[in-house]
Parts: structure tokens; C-alpha cells; sequence
């Protein structure tokens, strides 16, 4: 199959990545020749990665770079497409502006899909003619070590599209969950609901945060605890995604005051160097406040 993905960014040169080393000729593009050469270098880099520890041989990396092609123009890079995979950035008009773009380019029964991790996919695929041939394909982060890809399906998804993107997810070794689309799809709307109930119970003196990651990492086997994640994602990331979901699902997801505190003062998590832990060289080394020092 010819996959096109769009966005050579953190997402898009992960996709590409799995696409080509499931065995399909992909096509990465993205706006700059500069943003493209960064995207084929962390793919190089991963690959590398994976001979290095004896995942991947040399011949699969040769083989899955051999079967990527890039380009800056649009044309090119989708025509002939049977799949096209937008990855470009988190913004209605520019993802609903790809997608008619793309379709002005393609056969009539290409698929395109989208990554968005929030936005309505419905209202993405309005932006299309034919707009059966919509699905978004939600992967995460980091793309070529996570098994999930969310198939998500918009009110006007044809079941001819939706079965057609849950054969591409098993066939790039991946296991696809069906969701309908709705806010927070199935894997952030019950993550980020974890996430907020472990600030709340913060906030309310129930435990450190320690404890409760403890808690969850101990006895429930999540491999990170939900005060870290939080930290991981970024605290920022995580209120945009709170009140996103507030608006649409209500008060339960309404953002607690502590949240706000945090990102109010620029404790953002990993990133900053301090959110519910305090970070350094991207370990924990304590935690934040009066919670004590024993992380
Ligand atoms: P990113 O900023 O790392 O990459 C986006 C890339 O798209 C940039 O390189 C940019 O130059 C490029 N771009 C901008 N306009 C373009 C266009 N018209 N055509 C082609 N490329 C264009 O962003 P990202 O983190 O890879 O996120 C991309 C999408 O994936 C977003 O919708 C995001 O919500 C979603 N997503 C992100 C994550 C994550 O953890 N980062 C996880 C799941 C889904």
C-alpha cells in the first residue's frame, strides 16, 4: 500500500516509521525541508536504537528506509495514495484546510484519516466532498513503542472505512480499539479522569503523591502512577484537556484549584523542572511542596 503522512513532526516520523517497517511505501511531508530531515533523523535515531538493542536487525532498517520517501509539496507526497494520515498541527482550520486540500488531490476512494487527540473528528471530516472516507487514527506517544491506535469513527465514516482502518492497525502490528467520536475518545477521557481524581485526593490531604502513584503503579500494575503521568504530559497539557472536556461532558471534569495553582506559577511538570515532583535531567529527585522529601 502507499500510505502518505503529513507532519514530520514528534507524531508523523513515528507513523511513518511503523507504516514503512510494516512493509508499506510511505511518503512524509511536511512544510519545511528542514522539518523533514529532523523527522527522517529521529526515525534513523529509533531505528538505530532498535538494532542496537537487538529488536530490529540491520537489514529491517535498511529495508524500512528504503521505503520512505519525503517531500514539501503536497501534490507528491499524496498522489497515488491509498491512505493518507495527517499529523499536522493540533488546530481545526488547518486540519479541516489538509483535508480538502488532500482531497482536491486523491482518487475518490483514498482514506483519510486524522490524529487529532481531541479535536471532533466529525467536524474535520465536513471539511470533505465525500466525506465517508473519514477516520481518525489516534496513535500515541512514542509511536514505534506503543501497541494502542484508537479508530476513531465520525458520524459519516462508511463501514467499508472504518473496517478498511482497523485492517491497516493490525497489519502495522498494532491493536486498534473502536471508538465512537466523542470527547477524550476512549484512552485520555478515562486517563485524564484518573489524573484529576488523584489531584483532588491531593488537595484533599488523602495521601502524598508518592503514595498514590504507589498506590495505583503496586496494586493496580499501571506502569506510571497518575500524579506522575500528570507531570510526564505536562500540567498544562493536561488543564487545556480538562476544560476541553468540561465543556463538553461537564462539571465532573471540571480542572481542581490546585491544577491551576500549578500551572499558574509555571510548575508545568517534567518539562519545567517541577509540577507534583521536582525533575532533574528527566528524573524524579523529590516532590513539590510540603508532601516530604522521600521520593
Ligand atoms: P509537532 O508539532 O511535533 O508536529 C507537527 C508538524 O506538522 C510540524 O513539523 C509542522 O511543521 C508540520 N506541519 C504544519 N503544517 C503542516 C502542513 N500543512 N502539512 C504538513 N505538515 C505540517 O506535533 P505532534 O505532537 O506530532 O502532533 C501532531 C498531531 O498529533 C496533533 O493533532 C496532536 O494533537 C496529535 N497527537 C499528538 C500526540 C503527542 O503526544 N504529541 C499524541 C497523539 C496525537
Amino acid at each position: 500500500m502507499k500510505v502518505a503522512v503529513l507532519g514530520a513532526g514528534t507524531m508523523g516520523n513515528g507513523i511513518a516509521q511503523v507504516t514503512a517497517m510494516a512493509g508499506h511505501d510511505v511518503t512524509m511531508r511536511d512544510i519545511e525541508q528542514e522539518f523533514v530531515d529532523d523527522g527522517l533523523a529521529t526515525i534513523e535515531s529509533n531505528l538505530q536504537g532498535g538494532v542496537d538493542r537487538d529488536k530490529v536487525t540491520q537489514a529491517e532498517m535498511d529495508a524500512t528506509l528504503a521505503r520512505i520517501d519525503t517531500a514539501v509539496e503536497l501534490e507528491p507526497a499524496v498522489e497515488d495514495a491509498d491512505l493518507v494520515i495527517e499529523a499536522v498541527p493540533e488546530q481545526m482550520d488547518l486540519k479541516r484546510d489538509t483535508f480538502a486540500d488532500v482531497e482536491a488531490l486523491v482518487d475518490t476512494d483514498t482514506v483519510i484519516a486524522t490524529n487529532t487527540s481531541s479535536l471532533s473528528i466529525t467536524e474535520i471530516a465536513s471539511a470533505l466532498e465525500h466525506d465517508e472516507r473519514a477516520v481518525g487514527l489516534h496513535f500515541f506517544n512514542p509511536v514505534h513503542l506503543m501497541q494502542l491506535v484508537e479508530v476513531v469513527v465520525p458520524e459519516q465514516s462508511s463501514e467499508s472505512t472504518v473496517a478498511f482502518a482497523e485492517e491497516f492497525v493490525e497489519g502495522i502490528d498494532r491493536t486498534a480499539v473502536t471508538v465512537r467520536d466523542s470527547a477524550g475518545f476512549a484512552s485520555s477521557r478515562l486517563g485524564v479522569t484518573l489524573g484529576v481524581e488523584a489531584i483532588r485526593m491531593l488537595e484533599e490531604g488523602v495521601a502524598s503523591p508518592q503514595d498514590i502513584d504507589a498506590a495505583m503503579e503496586l496494586g493496580y500494575n499501571h506502569p506510571m502512577g497518575p500524579i506522575e503521568l500528570g507531570d510526564v504530559v505536562g500540567l498544562d497539557v493536561r488543564l487545556d484537556i480538562l476544560e476541553y472536556l468540561r465543556e463538553e461532558l461537564g462539571e465532573r471534569f471540571k480542572p481542581p484549584q490546585l491544577l491551576k495553582q500549578k500551572v499558574r506559577a509555571g510548575k508545568l511538570g517534567k518539562k519545567t523542572g517541577e509540577g507534583f515532583y521536582v525533575w532533574e535531567d528527566g528524573e524524579i529527585v523529590g516532590t513539590s511542596g510540603d508532601w516530604g522529601d522521600d521520593a
